[in-house]
């Protein structure tokens, strides 16, 4: 497993903001894939959000990943534009 780190602003939400509330949590995206029995990794299509981004990402689970997180990326420089 990676570490809990934001595919969308790279947060690391484990630390801080974890403890002032701020949980995120893990997505599956349309193109995820279970890991081979007994392979260690990390599995594809399956990342981590911080609280501030869960839902957007959630919202957007039935997308492939990459194609996923091209959008929330776009929605974000959207807002700071
Ligand atoms: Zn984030």
């Amino acid at each position: 497993m990676k570490p809990a780190i934001c595919q969308l602003c790279q947060s690391n939400c484990g630390g801080a903001s974890v403890r002032a509330g701020g949980a995120g949590g893990y997505v599956e995206f349309a193109d995820f894939s279970c890991l081979p029995d007994g392979m260690l990794g990390h599995p594809g299509g399956f990342e981590w959000f911080c609280s501030a981004h869960l839902s957007a990402a959630q919202a957007l689970a039935y997308l492939p990943l990459d194609e996923a997180l091209a959008r929330l990326q776009a929605a974000l420089a959207d807002v700071r534009r």
